[in-house]
């Protein structure tokens, strides 16, 4: 029997090696070492996952996809971007996760977000396996035609690597309702084949699930609640902070406001916005989902009650919750001091991986229920795995259903975090349960499998 400091000597070493084999990927050696610094008590704890291989192999994708995307734009101009696919782990289903499309995406970008996948969709228990692709492509400032034109380009490579059985692309920053259009139109011409189950997020009307565009956000407040209820509280009064603007921000200050929060921010590059009356959604859902625009205009046209802070974060504002809603690394240790120093009580990613270590630690140590990405927004994507299931059906379910399959989701990966927390030794823990419960998940499939 190993102890686990044996055990943790071992993995220390293995996440040595990952640095020196991928080098110049930070966000993916991060989310490695988040998730490979508390597997120790398992691995201790059962020794067939001490089986040499296992883990090496859970870090290796089983295949990483690089392409060249050309496109023309407005002006006849050829340019050329970078498109990815990391296919990262099967054991559990097809490979399942969004497509981001947006300046700072490279590989190891992808691969990070492709990481986190694999435990998050475990943690759906709704048999789906773990990739993310995208490209450096900045949709900002572009003509739909523009916009069109790229998704084609970059789906008449693509097309070749997924399928409903094989690989599963959806929406992530920079990718909606619109470009999942434009790529599932050209994946239908290429392969003259109507086979709505190789995207989701599509529209309603052409196999779209209801509640999908709701499902991150929703989700995530539903995860919220549960960490509050454990605590004896729950959402009714609470103030809370939310970056971001996208599809996870509005749907999450959405359900916040339902369940009888007040959401006072949102951001974006530029700044955030603070409004005293909470946000209103019909005016940030028209500037950011019609006119795509930026959220000064929220400010500008709500009225005395808000105001924008130009480059600021939303952090500085006092709140008794906080949901990232933006991106990777938008929280870190002196954002987590302010949130403290502030009073907050529980904080839950939205976002993947929006929180520092150095954040995530604090925040602990100083006792908030803290709720991280890969179980507090696995909403999305298990709400795309009900529009997989929808679409092998050729059914289309309501919202009342989609939705309280959701809310049955949610709490289920909130009580299996916590339990499985508390049985290795870290009570209230939701990083450690969240990682040692969807391991365990992958863990088991792929020892069953064999070695592949
Ligand atoms: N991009 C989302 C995520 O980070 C959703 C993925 C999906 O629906 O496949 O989980």
């Amino acid at each position: 029997m190993t102890t686990r400091s044996e055990t943790q000597t071992t993995l220390d070493h293995l996440l040595t090696e990952i640095e020196h084999r991928n080098p110049a990927q930070p966000e993916f050696h991060q989310a490695a070492h988040e998730v490979l610094e508390t597997l120790a008590p398992v691995v201790a704890a059962r020794p067939e996952y001490a089986e040499p291989g296992l883990i090496e192999r859970l870090v290796e994708p089983e295949r990483q996809v690089i392409f060249r995307v050309p496109w023309q734009d407005d002006q006849g101009r050829v340019r050329v971007n970078r498109g990815f696919r990391v296919e990262f782990n099967s054991a559990l289903g097809p490979y399942k996760g969004g497509l981001r499309f947006h300046p700072s995406v490279n590989l190891g970008v992808i691969k990070f977000l492709g990481f986190e996948q694999i435990f998050k969709n475990a943690l759906t228990g709704l048999g789906i396996g773990g990739g993310k692709g995208g490209s450096d492509f900045d949709p900002h400032g572009r003509s739909d035609a523009e916009v069109m034109r790229f998704c084609q380009s970059f789906m008449t490579e693509l097309y070749r690597h997924i399928g409903e059985h094989t690989d599963v692309p959806a929406g992530d920053i920079g990718v909606g309702g619109r470009e999942i259009g434009y790529l599932f139109g050209q994946y239908r011409r290429i392969t003259n084949r109507w086979e709505a189950g190789v995207l989701t997020g599509k529209g309603q009307g052409w196999g779209g699930s209801l509640i999908r565009p709701e499902a991150t956000g929703y989700g995530n407040v539903l995860f919220a609640a549960a960490m509050l209820r454990e605590r004896g509280e729950d959402l009714e009064g609470q103030t809370a902070v939310v970056s971001g603007s996208g599809n996870v921000a509005i749907y999450t200050i959405e359900k916040l406001t339902a369940l009888g929060a007040n959401a006072i921010t949102c951001s974006d590059s530029s700044g955030y916005v603070v409004d005293e009356k909470g946000i209103d959604l019909d005016l940030l859902k028209q500037i950011k989902e019609v006119e795509r625009g930026r959220v000064d205009a929220y400010a500008e046209r709500r009225g005395a009650s808000a105001r924008f802070v130009p480059g600021g974060r939303v952090w500085e504002v006092p709140a008794d919750l906080a949901l990232p809603s933006a991106t990777q690394n938008e929280l870190d240790e002196a954002d987590a001091e302010a949130l403290i120093r502030n009073g907050v009580k529980a904080v839950s990613e939205g976002a993947n991986m929006p929180t520092t270590p150095e954040a995530v630690h604090l925040l602990q140590k100083a006792g908030v229920a803290f709720g991280p990405g890969k179980a507090a927004n696995a909403g999305g994507v298990a709400v795309s795995a009900l529009e997989m299931a929808q679409n092998h059906a050729r059914t289309s379910w309501t919202a009342t259903r989609v939705e309280e399959e959701l809310t049955h989701i949610m709490n289920d990966i909130h009580t299996t975090c916590h339990e499985t927390a508390e049985r290795y030794g870290a009570p209230g823990d939701y990083v450690t349960g969240a990682n040692i419960a969807g391991f365990e998940r992958v863990a088991d499939a792929m020892l069953a499998q064999g070695v592949i």
